[in-house]
């Protein structure tokens, strides 16, 4: 026998969204709750306005969607770290060391012109 997911308002899970009980993925609480537990809204002395079998859930589909969401996002990222990766650019690591060839051709450049300075003054 499958669970029941229940509300006591007529729609929306507003008093479910601030109870303890255990949720189901459509935001309704998973079955009666013991009367003296925790939650004083679901259980069985109380009128449930809301249920549905947990096998025809809404929020399973919900959650299905977001589960496919998240990872066509995360491929997307992937995808985009491969290519920032690929061209070298917006990684901290690559943009300072690009920084630092520079810095040496400059200073070598630099070190050459010295060179000849010396060389045609001592000449
Ligand atoms: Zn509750
Ligand atoms: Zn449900």
């Amino acid at each position: 026998m499958s669970a029941w997911h229940i509300g006591r308002a007529w729609s929306g899970t507003e008093i479910e969204d601030g109870c303890p009980c255990p949720k189901a993925p459509c935001g309704l609480v998973v079955g009666l709750q013991a009367v003296g537990g925790p939650c004083r809204q679901h259980t069985g002395i109380k009128t449930m306005r809301q249920s549905h079998p947990a096998d025809v859930c809404p929020g399973r589909r919900a959650e299905e969607v977001a589960r496919i969401a998240r990872e066509q996002a995360d491929e997307r990222r992937r995808r985009n770290d491969e290519l920032v990766a690929e061209l070298g650019l917006l990684k901290p690591g690559a943009v300072a060391a690009s920084l630092r060839e520079r810095e040496q051709a400059r200073r070598q450049r630099r070190a050459e012109d010295a060179g000849r300075l010396d060389l045609g003054g001592g000449a």
